[in-house]
């Protein structure tokens, strides 16, 4: 028998409604609802609010999915779908109404629009006034069934993000729980839901904190402890304006594919409104260790582009060559780049990564090694490409045949030698033979070049630089 003085589990859930991609904001509520409860040892519940059914798509919940599972943000329960609950939902109705804190409303549509433009016209709230709460009706076409809101009073919550919050009970009407077309409402299913899969901490977008109240009454309803509520800041953009569309890509999906890791991904969405001193790159295990509510900011967060590439380029560095490698062929196939040795990429992972940010400017990097013929710059083929170069190129190819490539340290000895008897700077021998070799004039060092392509190749590319300049 668990111990009834414990505390209940922590369980959290992310309840996203399939009507598009998962979007930053929504990626960022999944991960601090995950890192709460692996922070605490709980369970994730995974749901999807799928009762709008005109917008609904199997589509978003498979991209969703996707999404989660790019970020590695694993659910112990679920996927719960809201359109297969609706007996459930309608059975807590019928609990409400036996016990008296629910009722039939037979108001029809225009009554109910008269008694908004009424409030309207007298500078209040379009509320519902009351009508059907104390006739005792029954069900009838066209009737709904609402909530039978407390009067007086208030109701209040002390916010896990945002501390102590109140609504007075008069501000609130008595809400539909049950629409003329048999179908329960958002606030119900999503108050029904969290009671049966035990939910004790709601973590979501301060654009429902006014949803908030509505929904402590339905649990106190249905005699159901209240869960404890955290309102997360929202997400502006750098211009500080809501975060959408003309600040780029929203959806996180679209990142994944502009060549972003999941981890970094990751530690920037966890950094949006959340902190740890100042520490900016964090790992996953990390996060968990570290997270908590109480660091989360009360004002909204920024995302930054800039900020995202920045952790991507410390991501990149960090991970394994191979895997790399394995992330790679989309991108690389983007750029017509389909089959290769996979070793040599594995080889130039190491000496390419310092100077990207994304898996496309890796791909980009990348390319002159694994294809047989590497696109020459035309720029740096007109200025290095050029018979005053051809000495240069002649020694070294001699050199490349004589050493290999498995011996830098030779080798930079005989570049050294090689650039005083030409009387020329190590660059004067080195930026040539660049071009040779990778066709562009940045590259890594020229030796990590030389040992990545393998003497083979080498000298394949300074014979054919060669014949370009005697041709
Ligand atoms: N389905 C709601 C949404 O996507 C979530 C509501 C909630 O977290 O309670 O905004």
């Amino acid at each position: 028998m668990p111990n009834q003085d414990q505390a209940p589990r922590v369980r959290t859930r992310f309840p996203p409604s399939p009507t598009g991609a998962l979007h930053l904001g929504g990626a960022r509520t999944a991960l601090f609802n995950w890192l709460f409860a692996r922070h605490h040892g709980g369970e994730f519940v995974f749901r999807l609010e799928d009762t709008d059914r005109e917008r609904s798509k199997a589509e978003y919940v498979d991209s969703i999915m996707g999404a989660m599972d790019w970020l590695g943000l694993d659910w112990d329960q679920g996927p719960f779908y809201q359109s297969q609950r609706f007996d459930r939902y309608r059975e807590a109705i019928q609990q409400m109404l036996d016990r008296g804190r629910a009722y039939w409303c037979h108001c029809p549509p225009e009554r109910l629009d008269q008694v908004r433009q009424e409030a309207l016209a007298k500078g209040g709230k379009p509320m519902y006034d009351g009508h059907c709460r104390d006739l005792g009706l029954g069900p009838a076409p066209g009737a709904v069934v609402r909530f039978r809101g407390p009067s007086g009073g208030e109701t209040a919550w002390k916010d896990l993000i945002k501390g102590p919050i109140s609504f007075a009970n008069s501000e609130l009407d008595d809400l539909v729980v049950l629409r003329s077309d048999g179908s329960p409402t958002y606030h119900l299913a999503v108050v029904v839901d969290d009671v049966d899969m035990g939910i004790t901490h709601v973590i979501r977008g301060d654009d429902h904190v006014s949803n908030t109240p509505r929904q402590i009454l339905l649990y106190q309803a249905l005699d159901s402890p209240v869960p404890q509520f955290g309102h997360v800041p929202m997400i502006l953009g750098p211009d500080k304006t809501k975060l959408s569309k003309r600040h780029g890509a929203t959806a996180v999906v679209d990142y994944r594919e502009l060549g972003y890791l999941p981890e970094a991904m990751l530690n920037c969405l966890a950094r949006l409104g959340w902190s740890h001193g100042d520490q900016e790159i964090f790992s996953r295990q990390e996060l968990v260790e570290l997270f908590n509510l109480e660091a989360v900011g009360r004002g909204a967060a920024v995302f930054d582009l800039d900020k995202l590439n920045h952790l991507n380029a410390h991501w990149i560095q960090q991970a394994d060559p191979g895997r790399l490698a394995d992330l790679l062929p989309p991108f690389l196939a983007a750029r017509g780049v389909a089959s290769y040795d996979r070793d040599t990429l594995v080889k130039a992972i190491p000496e390419i990564r310092p100077r990207t940010k994304t898996l496309v400017e890796l791909a980009d990097w990348a390319e002159p090694y694994l294809v047989e013929t590497p696109a020459l710059d035309p720029k740096a083929g007109a200025k290095f490409l050029v018979p005053a170069n051809r000495p240069v190129l002649e020694r070294v190819r001699g050199l490349v045949a004589e050493l290999g490539v498995e011996a830098p340290q030779a080798m930079e000895e005989a570049f050294r030698q090689l650039a005083e008897d030409l009387g020329v700077k190590l660059g004067g021998v080195a930026q040539p033979v660049r071009v040779a070799l990778t066709g562009r004039t940045a590259s890594p060092g020229i030796f990590e070049v030389l040992a990545i392509l393998g003497r083979e190749r080498s000298l394949a590319r300074l014979d054919r630089a060669l014949s370009a300049i005697n041709g």
